[in-house]
């Protein structure tokens, strides 16, 4: 059964510009306060991380700094380690995303440290938050470019020890698209519902695995408007599931998201004209089902 209604954590001026060229923190806070005027009540808005290793995502504080902050709206900043969680609880930000990997290879190009020390970050910096909570996304949690298949007890025994350090939420990320149905399927048997999903569409399957999740209950939906992104740390990542397409099928299936498909859409045109070209949407490049061009059959 479908739930009455899901949570969008729109990840676009994060996950969505990381791989882009550098964006100013103006123009990111500018794309943040549209994404919540058309509905969005969870953001993720910067990250704080090194400039050097991700150069888009410099001037966090910057962008934490310019965004207007309204009753009810979320804004979670990603860290990789408690000194980037240090530099965003200064900034004030709402929500710690703390990245580590179901897969070691990756969490060492991503984070620079086995995962064993990432869960040792991950208390350090659950302590330092206090009341803020933290909520881990484990990376390649459906596959990992490295290693392959990734074993759904081994990623549960990961979720187990993320809760165990503190933290208050998990969000399994599909970072290169490997999954599908079936292997939602099996890791939510281990971990049943209550988990956010962060899903990519490097084989084109995000839209039906989050289909497959709201049928399973699941609430909780990282995307990124326009479906811009991807790992850098990751070859061919692909982008995330971009937010339009999951608002556009939720409003047809009955499923509340409390976005504007429309205003959303303005935003992504405006998107387009930031990054330069076409964003990847389907429903950004086609309109939605009820909005026939001209001369289409
Ligand atoms: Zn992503």
């Amino acid at each position: 059964m479908l739930p009455a209604s899901v949570q969008l954590r729109d990840v676009g001026p994060r996950d969505g510009l990381q791989p882009e060229a550098p964006v100013e923190p103006a123009a990111r806070a500018r794309l943040v306060e549209l994404l919540v005027a058309a509905g969005l009540r969870h953001v993720e808005v910067a990250a704080f991380v090194s400039p050097r290793a991700v150069p888009a995502m410099a001037g966090a504080a910057e962008v934490v700094a310019a965004l207007e902050r309204h009753d009810g709206v979320t804004y979670a900043a990603l860290v990789p380690n408690d000194r980037g969680a240090e530099l965003a609880l200064a900034a004030g930000v709402d929500e710690l995303t703390f990245t580590l990997s179901a897969s070691e290879t990756y969490n060492e190009r991503n984070v620079r440290m086995p995962v064993a020390a990432s869960l040792e970050q991950l208390e350090a910096i659950c302590e330092r938050a206090g009341a803020v909570p933290v909520d881990t996304v484990v990376s390649c949690a459906f596959g990992s470019p490295y290693e392959g298949e990734v074993d759904p007890e081994d990623v549960m025994a990961l979720v187990r020890a993320v809760y165990d350090a503190g933290s208050a939420r998990v969000t399994l990320a599909d970072t290169t698209g490997m999954a599908t149905p079936r292997r939602i399927d099996d890791l939510l048997d281990l971990t049943g519902n209550d988990v956010g999903l962060h899903l990519h569409d490097t084989r084109g399957t995000a839209l039906v695995n989050a289909y497959a999740a709201m049928l399973r209950g699941v609430r909780r939906f990282d995307t990124a408007v326009g479906g811009l992104g991807g790992s850098p740390f990751a070859h061919g990542a692909g982008g995330n599931l971009a937010t339009e397409d999951l608002v556009h099928l939720c409003d047809d299936i009955g499923v509340a998201t409390g976005v504007d498909l429309d205003a959303l859409l303005a935003v992504s045109a405006w998107l387009g004209g930031l990054v330069g070209r076409p964003v990847p949407s389907r429903v950004a490049a086609h309109g939605p089902r009820t909005r026939r061009a001209a001369g289409e059959g």
